[in-house]
């Protein structure tokens, strides 16, 4: 397993260095996954919920469960890990966050403009018109939209759903530019999230990849730094700072 100093050597040498991260990096903050039990409200699991077919068929019953996740958000801090990847963006050191997340806790660190591939539970838009909202707290009835009085919807991707093709868009400009990327937390399963650091090495950009396991992205990223993100984050910094 690689250390920590040739990590540092290659975020001293990286002229555009950008960050990819998944649900792992916010697991510190308590932020439940999803997957297995975990994935469990009610007699549901979130295949079943979070899709357009769910939400046509049912809205209350899916916008109770987005309520119950904004919730149990609401009371989750950022960890150490996000405050890190804010602290570096800056510093001009991270030059660009992609996402997959939507908890916001890149928001609440201090990122200011992540690239939310999946958008965003606190980012409404209306099923109607082109409407897009914002709230801080969680929804309390189903929620219509001020203008055409439709029905609005969390602004996430749901199964079944492509990706927001903007960001997607300025994903690819940022993936191009970069020649280091870090990802942190991602199973690097999700595709075309898990496709992203490719585009990365294609043009002779590193790969620095942290998870507390081995996934399909190891055996090709040149530096696989094995643990917590919220211990390895600060831990890095503090080197680079040497
Ligand atoms: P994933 O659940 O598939 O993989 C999480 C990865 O993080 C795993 O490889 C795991 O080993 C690693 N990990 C766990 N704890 C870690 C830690 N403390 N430090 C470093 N790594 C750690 O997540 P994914 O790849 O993001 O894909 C799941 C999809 O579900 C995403 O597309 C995402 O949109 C969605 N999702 C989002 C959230 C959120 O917003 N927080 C939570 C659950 C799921
Ligand atoms: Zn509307």
């Amino acid at each position: 397993m690689e250390s920590i100093e040739e990590c540092v050597n290659i975020l001293h040498n990286a002229e555009y260095l950008i960050a990819l991260t998944g649900a792992g990096i916010s697991q510190e903050s308590n932020v439940p996954t999803f997957r297995g039990q975990d994935g469990l409200w009610r007699q549901y699991n979130a295949m079943e919920l979070a899709t357009p077919n769910a939400f046509r068929q049912n809205p209350e019953i899916v916008w109770e469960w987005y309520a119950w996740r904004q919730g149990l958000i609401a009371n989750c801090e950022p960890n150490p890990a996000h405050l890190t990847l804010a602290k570096w963006e800056n510093e001009g050191i991270l030059k660009v966050l992609i996402t997959q997340n939507v908890d916001g806790l890149h928001h609440r660190a201090g990122s200011k403009n992540p690239l939310l591939v999946h958008g965003n539970l606190w980012d409404l838009k209306c099923t109607h018109c082109g409407y897009r909202g914002s709230i801080s707290t969680p929804v309390t009835r189903l929620p219509r939209c001020p203008e055409c009085q439709a029905l609005l919807r969390p602004d996430v991707v749901w199964f079944g759903e492509g990706l927001p093709s903007k960001v997607l868009d300025q994903v690819f400009v940022e993936l191009e530019r970069a020649d280091a990327i870090m990802v942190i937390g991602t199973s690097a399963m999700v595709q075309p999230s898990a496709s992203f650091p490719l585009v990365v090495q294609r043009h002779g950009g590193q790969i620095i990849e942290v998870n507390i396991e081995v996934t399909p992205l190891t055996a090709i990223a040149d530096i696989h730094l094995r643990g917590k993100a919220g211990e390895l984050l600060p831990q890095i910094d503090k080197q680079l700072r040497h």
